[in-house]
């Protein structure tokens, strides 16, 4: 009974999240407990109110409780644990408070980044990510002024506590994000290992989109009475239209361009089963007129880091990934996903279509299959997934999609003190470009990234090699 109440409350409380323009007062963050300034903060962010995952699990998490909640892609899930960390943390008390364990380096990048936004009004927090494929050298160094709060994948984590550079014996919180997938890519031994190192009395904190029972078996193991939060609505992401192509093996690579020149989307990403899938398809797509760049684990970080910074910048319309690569990827305005083939599970459908129609905006998810996954395709058939032969892509008009702005890299970042207006400034008084030339600018520490319309590029460099950025004189090119 009180079960089914439950049920009915939390069915009611997401159907307001999603349709109410006058939400109820718990759905405001502030009727948590929560300072001015972080409410402040949340505002300026524009969360104005919460949604279905954090209404659920932040009054539980911020009373000190353990929390295990499923929820999909993009629900929130990062502001969640979050805000529950970032209200405990002892500024004055120079030791790792909180600990954030990712599946990988590019969702570990993500998450502390969400952590630093939401953390604005707080002066002199010391948040690092640790993570492998980048040097151990600066984190070392960086280790030896504590932080208070560690992100990172568990095996350079573990690295880190083995050799004794990482010394996380005061933790207080400890939140395993995407659980699922840690234990999908093999980490369950480090992080066994990692719990070896942490104190009994702690917060334990998982989070993940899909729940499976090695999962539920791992939060028995750490947890402590966790409150387990589930949303509803695993298997329907929001107003994504499905289609689902039949197609001959050997007109894969074909008729992927034909799905772009059917749909028109302004951009995309398509996720293939392999990393040579995914080379192949980069390459097919750009002989093609379609502009595209992969990422999959053969990359550098710095290459991946590129990548990534033009697909979120709009200077490269379409990325190519292996599920790996993008897994946790927060990329906003995304207009469709292309599955080129069905992936090896149905969640990992899921968490690849939640990519695309978000915020409320409708998006479209293709996938082709070959004969050879005709069964599987069988399995995925429901009411609202719309099944056509691959003929009914052909014909289509020749389709062209490429970005009109390209990237420029200047040299200079936060440790330089530069803000998205210096540049913007120098770009449109100095130089004299047209302020709507100029895209998204994004400020790294010792990079930063401007998107600019690809005629005005060597304007651009010119100008700036000559006039400066606040009177100082930086390396300049183009991204490659
Ligand atoms: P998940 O981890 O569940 O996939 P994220 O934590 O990455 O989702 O959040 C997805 C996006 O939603 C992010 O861009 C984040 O800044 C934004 N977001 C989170 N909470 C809110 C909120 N309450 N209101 C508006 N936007 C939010
Ligand atoms: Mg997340």
């Amino acid at each position: 009974m009180v079960g089914k109440n439950l049920k009915q409350r939390l069915k009611g409380l997401y159907f307001k999240h999603f349709t109410s323009n006058n939400p109820m007062s718990e759905l405001k963050f502030s009727s948590l407990h929560l300072s001015k300034p972080v409410l402040n903060n949340l505002d300026e962010l524009g969360y104005t109110q919460m949604t279905a995952v954090q209404a659920m699990s932040l009054p539980h998490v911020l009373q000190n409780k353990d929390v295990i909640a499923q929820a999909k892609t993009g629900s929130g899930k990062t502001a969640a644990f979050g805000i529950g960390l970032l209200n405990k943390i002892q500024l004055k008390q120079y030791e790792v408070q909180s600990m954030v364990l990712c599946p990988t380096r590019e969702l570990a990048d993500q998450v502390t980044k969400e952590l630093r936004r939401l953390a604005r009004f707080t002066q002199n927090i010391k948040i690092i990510t640790l993570c492998g494929g980048s040097a151990i050298g600066p984190q070392i160094r960086s280790l030896s002024h504590p932080a208070h709060i560690v992100v990172g994948t568990p095996g350079r984590i573990l690295k880190h506590l083995d050799k004794g550079y990482l010394d996380i014996a005061g933790l207080e919180t400890l939140v395993l994000d995407e659980a699922d997938r840690m234990l999908d890519m093999g980490f369950i031994d480090e992080i066994l290992r990692v719990m070896a190192f942490v104190p009994q009395k702690r917060q334990t904190l998982f989070f993940s989109a899909t729940f499976t029972n090695e999962i539920r078996k791992l939060s028995e193991t750490i947890q402590n009475n966790a409150v387990n939060i589930k949303t509803l609505d695993q298997e329907q992401p929001n107003s994504i239209a499905e289609y689902f192509y039949h197609i001959d093996t050997d007109k894969m690579l074909k008729s992927i361009v034909n799905v772009f020149a059917k749909y028109e989307p302004d951009n995309a990403i398509v996720f293939a089963n392999t990393k040579i899938d995914a080379k192949e398809v980069v390459r097919y797509l750009n002989d093609n007129g379609i502009e595209s760049a992969a990422i999959h684990g053969d990359l550098e970080q710095y290459q991946r880091n590129d990548v990534l910074v033009k697909f979120s910048n709009h200077t490269i319309p379409v990325l190519v990934a292996t599920d790996v690569a993008a897994r946790g990827l927060d990329i906003k305005e995304l207009s469709m996903v292309i599955n080129y083939g069905l992936p090896f599970e149905k969640n990992v459908y899921t968490h690849r279509i939640g990519r695309t129609g978000r915020a409320g905006k409708t998006g479209t998810a293709v996938t082709l299959f070959a004969g050879k996954q005709s069964h599987k395709a069988k399995d995925m058939e429901n009411s609202h997934r719309i099944f056509a032969k691959g003929s009914a892509l052909q014909n289509a008009q020749a389709f062209i999609l490429k970005a009109s702005n390209g990237t420029l890299v200047i040299e200079a970042g936060k440790k330089n003190k530069l803000r998205p207006g210096d540049i913007l400034g120098a770009l449109t008084k100095d130089v004299g470009l047209p302020g709507k030339s100029i895209g998204k600018i994004d400020i790294y520490d010792k990079q930063s990234y401007v998107a600019l319309e690809r005629g005005l590029i060597n304007k651009a460099i010119k100008g700036l090699k000559s006039k400066g950025i606040k009177g100082k004189r930086f390396s300049i090119w183009i991204m490659k």
